[in-house]
């Protein structure tokens, strides 16, 4: 993040694409732009980008841009998509930038590409009704146009020979199962108005069931995961005993495996059943999954919050934490993958927690997948897990701390250095104190940067000596991650002083988005 120059703010923004402007200078007319025409809108004062296939006039959006002018200007007349993603595809430019839209990209005329005529040819093969010698044809066939084409051997290789779906029924049941081979990372199931979406994640792709479910079923949806033989079962009651003819329509990406990323952002609406406090700033939010959701968010990853301010949809990043530390007054009824915890510090100038703020129990707010690249098994192989946290940087640790505790038996020292402004902002220090005498491994050191006179403990922001009085291996050559998340320039100084002090890249983790 950049600071903004004042007026520059997303609700400035807001404002100003509800003023009516004509933002695009093309008085709301929608042109088709060629790679050339595109190429020539290159400058700050004149730029254009295209993301997804549409082009966008960003000239008027570039002082308002979080990130500064200078990352929008990398994409000026380009196609801006890889960069987006890489940056924040989680950000909802379409309703953000809609009054920006110039139009679409015009299509080239491209050649039938020699992989189509090969799928087409496969997709005939398949149809043709088989014993056992039409089989050995057909697979011999089929290998031969795969070993042909290699884009078409590695399509069909992911999608059709290792990964598809089957289903069957009883009176009551309609069972979908997927053969993963390999441990599935993440299942996510929903199923609304007999709208199924079954997404189950191998590695960094995913492949998903997606249909339009031939008969209704009732809300409460069973999810069993076989890791020793890599199967996933997705367990639906029928509202009627009636036979099924067929699962259901399919829906545009059914059947297919994707890379992760790939895959837009998937949102249910969660009902909002508590907000307690945490600080004078800090509230734990609980939200509750619909029935018919399956949904568990792994350590380290986060999910996404929608909400609609002022018309313009807006999306924020928010880290699921425990409703309390482990080892601690353990809730076993709310552990119960039901619910969502988040725990969030409400800025007074803060359009999006403003409207988390105003939220009342009851209401509803639209909740994502879950994101993030931080690997437990980083955790597993660790003697030594040191944690610096700044302010909600803390919330990744929560669960962290809850896995390095109570499931990795390596684990010799664990030691998390909170920063904070004041003794006020700390975040569960009772329970991180209490925590500290239980478990005899764990350690916690507060710093604050803005003490009272009478704090008697550690001062200072994240330097370089602090990092070397308190980050120490337990033993010369022992194995160490350390995992460090808060304000951008604290995550960012903290990583160059541990690779100052010879840390790896390999024992450092950052979370940021
Ligand atoms: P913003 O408008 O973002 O303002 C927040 C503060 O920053 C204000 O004090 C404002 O004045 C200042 N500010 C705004 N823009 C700038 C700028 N350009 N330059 C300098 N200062 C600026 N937050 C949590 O509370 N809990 C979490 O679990 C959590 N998890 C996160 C996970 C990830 C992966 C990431 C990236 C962030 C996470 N955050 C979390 C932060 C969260 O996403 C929001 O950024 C935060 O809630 C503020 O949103 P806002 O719109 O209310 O405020
Ligand atoms: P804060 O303003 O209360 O500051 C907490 C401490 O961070 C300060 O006491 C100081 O020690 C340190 N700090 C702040 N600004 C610094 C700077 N410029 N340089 C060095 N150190 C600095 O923090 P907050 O309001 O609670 O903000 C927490 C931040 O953590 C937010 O920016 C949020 O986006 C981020 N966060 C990121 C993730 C993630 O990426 N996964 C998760 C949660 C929170």
């Amino acid at each position: 993040q950049v600071p903004l120059k004042p007026g520059r703010s997303l609700m400035d923004w807001i404002r100003l694409t509800k003023s009516g402007k004509d933002l695009t200078g093309l008085k709301g007319r929608l042109v088709e732009v060629t790679e050339d025409e595109l190429a020539k809108h290159n400058k700050k004062e004149d730029c254009w980008i295209c993301i997804r296939g549409f082009v966008y006039n960003v000239t008027p959006y570039m002082e308002y841009h979080p990130g500064g002018e200078d990352e929008l200007m990398k994409a000026a007349g380009t196609d801006g998509t890889d960069l987006f993603d890489q940056v924040h595809r989680w950000v909802n430019y379409e309703s953000m930038l809609k009054e920006c839209l110039v139009g679409r990209m015009a299509v080239k005329p491209i050649a039938a590409p020699k992989e189509m005529k090969a799928v087409a040819y496969i997709v005939f093969l398949q149809q043709i009704p088989e014993d056992e010698t039409i089989l050995c044809m057909k697979t011999f066939i089929t290998k031969y146009i795969m070993v042909c084409s290699k884009k078409v051997y590695i399509f069909f290789f992911t999608v059709f020979l290792f990964y598809s779906y089957d289903w069957f029924q009883t009176d009551s049941l309609i069972t979908i199962v997927v053969y993963t081979k390999q441990k599935a990372k993440l299942v996510i199931v929903d199923c609304q108005d007999k709208r199924l979406r079954g997404e189950i994640v191998i590695d960094d792709h995913s492949y998903l069931v997606e249909v339009d479910l031939y008969h209704a079923v009732q809300e409460d949806l069973a999810v069993n995961i076989t890791e020793k033989v890599g199967k996933v079962e997705i367990i639906l009651k029928k509202k009627e005993n009636i036979h099924w003819k067929i699962l259901g329509q399919p829906l545009e990406n059914h059947n297919t495996f994707i890379k992760r990323t790939d895959r837009g952002l998937f949102y249910r609406k969660c009902k909002l059943v508590s907000k307690t406090e945490v600080t004078h700033d800090t509230k734990l939010f609980c939200l509750m999954l619909p029935k018919s959701t399956h949904l568990h968010v792994p350590t380290g990853q986060h999910v996404y919050l929608k909400q609609i301010i002022a018309g313009t949809e807006v999306v924020k990043p928010y880290t699921p934490v425990l409703p309390s530390l482990p080892l601690d007054f353990k809730e076993p009824s709310c552990h119960d993958g039901a619910h969502i915890y988040l725990m969030i510090k409400i800025y007074s100038c803060g359009p999006f927690t403003q409207a988390l703020e105003h939220l009342q129990v009851g209401d509803y707010i639209s909740v994502s997948n879950p994101e993030g690249n931080f690997k437990k098994s980083q955790v597993q192989t660790s003697e030594d897990l040191f944690l610096l946290a700044a302010g909600t940087g803390f919330t990744p640790m929560v669960k962290l701390l809850d896995f390095a505790l109570t499931e990795v038996s390596c684990l010799r020292t664990v030691k998390l250095i909170f920063f904070n402004k004041t003794e006020d902002d700390i975040l569960w220090r009772n329970q991180l104190e209490q925590l500290a005498l239980k478990d005899k491994r764990f350690e916690v050191k507060f710093i604050l940067s803005q003490p009272t006179k009478d704090w008697v403990g550690k001062e200072g922001k994240i330097s370089s000596s602090l990092l070397s009085e308190f980050v120490k291996r337990s033993r010369k050559d022992s194995k160490v991650l350390i995992c460090i998340c808060g304000p951008t320039p604290f995550t960012e100084q903290g990583v160059q002083y541990l690779k100052d002090l010879g840390y790896s890249q390999e024992e450092i983790h950052a979370f940021t988005a």
